[in-house]
């Protein structure tokens, strides 16, 4: 177990425990530099589908709630860290429950080459392997058939490994028995992720097969208590975008992912297409808008009623330096930066902020040293559930359009 979080308030075993009810407690949260828990145990609500939806305000199309589990309640709308290969990058999980991160998003295909579900699945289920209490959704390696090179057919999807240069198949089953393996709570379907820009025929193809596989994993899936969440395809076709919605939909599937976003295309046209697809979309289920959590993005998406987001930019721009901020986010490593003594950002009450300036961050950052990487990915982590925590009260005080034109006037 890596230690405690940095900075203050550093208690012996602390954050071990922070997520033993299913999420972080409030208290928890305070001992590490933060204000409050966005997940905890309201009570048991999950039907025999695995996860059920409680919408508790509503600001014009937004929506905050909770999405009930067997293992707990998680806040909506809400930001996922994500933890592709079972840990945030440079954070370890008991810095995750320390940050109040109600879930982490992990990824099928990293686990499934490396260290394999076979192992996951002896140590007691990611969960336990990866010792955090928190709630995990694990993406189906749709995504990285996209992104890494890889030939499609009707069964399934071949992949080059990242690790070995070996060919990996998945099939629609396969990745559902991984899941089950690896003990998400939420799992996504295989998917086919169209390119940017891609003609009609390509998204067609795509969101055809997308809806052939999400009916196999349908069929496939065995384990109770797991939910299962369908993938809405269609590239930027608003047309398409509402055919794969009505598709997938008639699978009744227990949440739904907008796919193939963000992978290039203009915002206007990112946010034209999820809105065709979430007309379509239940209200009663969660919506989870794949890949998308930059400020503007995530705002948008709330707006128009998105529940889930995920995003590697907080961290990654974290171990390149890059700070978020209320104001937009800056490059620590600037000379501008080297004599500063004021912390990463003024007023934050993280655990980097609260102890650290920005002239010591920057000096361990320019000479190399890991923990840097730590304690400013550990601040934009902080920030995105901050960013969470003020959309979630923004709606429940019907103020959001403020909210939009705060985030805008800063970060678009
Ligand atoms: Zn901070």
């Amino acid at each position: 177990m890596v230690s405690g979080p940095p900075g203050r308030g550093r208690t012996s075993g602390s954050a071990e425990r922070s997520g033993s009810t299913g999420g972080l407690s409030g208290s928890s949260a305070e001992r590490c530099g933060r204000s409050g828990g966005r997940s905890g145990s309201t009570g048991r609500g999950s039907s025999d589908r695995g996860v059920r939806l409680e919408i508790t305000a509503r600001d014009g199309d937004a929506r905050a709630g909770w999405l009930h589990t067997e293992r707990g309640s998680v806040r909506l709308p809400c930001f996922m860290p994500v933890g592709t290969r079972g840990s945030v990058r440079a954070l370890s999980t008991a810095d995750l429950a320390c940050l109040g991160a109600p879930v982490m998003l992990a990824n099928t295909y990293h686990l499934l080459l490396r260290p394999g579900t076979d192992l996951i699945e002896a140590a007691g289920g990611i969960h336990a392997f990866a010792a955090w209490d928190g709630h995990v959704l694990t993406d189906s390696g749709g995504y990285q058939a996209h992104s890494l090179p890889s030939s499609v057919d009707d069964g399934g999807v071949t992949i080059r490994s990242v690790y070995d240069g070996g060919l990996v198949y998945l099939t629609p089953e396969s990745v559902v028995a991984a899941q089950e393996a690896i003990g998400a709570d939420v799992q996504m379907v295989l998917d086919v992720c169209a390119p940017y820009p891609a003609g009609a025929e390509e998204l067609r193809s795509a969101l055809q097969r997308t809806a052939a596989w999400a009916k196999r994993s349908v069929a496939a899936k065995r384990r109770e208590g797991q939910a299962l969440f369908g993938i809405v395809q269609g590239g930027v076709d608003p047309g398409l975008r509402r055919l794969s919605a009505e598709l997938t939909v008639a699978l009744d599937f227990d949440g739904y992912g907008i796919g193939g976003l963000s992978v290039g295309e203009p915002r206007g046209a990112m946010l034209q297409a999820l809105e065709s697809a979430i007309g379509v979309l239940p209200q009663d289920r969660a919506r989870y808008l794949m890949g998308v959590g930059d400020p503007v993005g995530l705002v948008e998406g709330v707006a128009r009623g998105v529940d889930l987001f995920d995003c590697v930019a907080p961290t990654r721009l974290a171990r390149h330096g890059a700070v978020l901020t209320a104001r937009g986010r800056y490059n620590l490593r600037r000379a501008e930066h080297a004599g500063s003594l004021e912390p990463l950002e003024e007023g934050c009450p993280c655990a980097t902020c609260s102890r650290y300036t920005r002239a010591y961050i920057r000096h361990l950052l320019m000479v190399g040293e890991p923990v840097a990487l730590r304690l400013v990915t550990w601040h934009n982590v902080s920030w995105m559930l901050s960013l969470m925590d003020r959309i979630n009260a923004a709606i429940g005080a019907g103020r959001l359009d403020s909210l939009r034109a705060e985030i805008m006037a800063a970060w678009g």
